[in-house]
């Protein structure tokens, strides 16, 4: 019998998804747009990151960056092989051209981004059957939780940028 689209995810999906949550807290807190993302290999988390483009002033720190770059240290290998990476929001295009440049095993993302999403919500980059290594990539992961956290960030922004403006 087919498995339901809902349950494709096991619990440690559901547990290294709760941790890059987390992570996305800790952007939210510093003003950042809130993503995380988690690096794993072997049942351990060897890599973490959350958004830190404005703290960095860099515009590649977004949470994927930050995680596979703290794995490669910790492996001493650009190649994160037999890892799998974990982050709330679907990856951009820039993202997406790193970790297919990391040999990722499998990537699982919570929320689609229809605006810059480049698994299919916006662009095929990921899934493009022209790279020479393919990652498994797996959307919808804690998808209610993940997509919730943007949009309250969002939505809290949006009424700080009124109320500045009425100021
Ligand atoms: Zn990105």
């Amino acid at each position: 019998m087919a498995r339901h689209a809902a349950d494709k995810f096991d619990q440690r999906d559901h547990a290294w998804m709760r941790e890059a949550l987390r992570l996305a807290g800790r952007a939210e807190a510093e003003g950042e747009v809130p993503v995380g993302a988690v690096v794993v290999r072997d049942g351990q988390v060897i890599g973490r990151g959350w958004n830190r483009n404005i703290g960095l002033d860099d515009p590649s720190a977004h949470a994927e960056i930050i995680a596979m770059r703290e794995a490669g240290q910790k492996l001493a290998n650009h190649r994160l092989v037999n890892c799998s990476l974990y982050v709330t929001l679907e990856p951009c295009p820039m993202c997406a051209g790193a970790m297919i440049h990391a040999r990722l095993e499998r990537i699982v993302y919570g929320a689609s981004d229809p605006k810059t999403g480049a698994a299919g919500g916006k662009f095929d980059l990921l899934l493009d059957p022209a790279h020479n290594h393919a990652p498994a990539v797996e959307g919808g992961c804690l998808a209610g939780e993940c997509s919730e956290s943007l949009k309250t960030f969002f939505r809290s922004r949006r009424k700080s940028t009124v109320a500045t403006q009425v100021d």
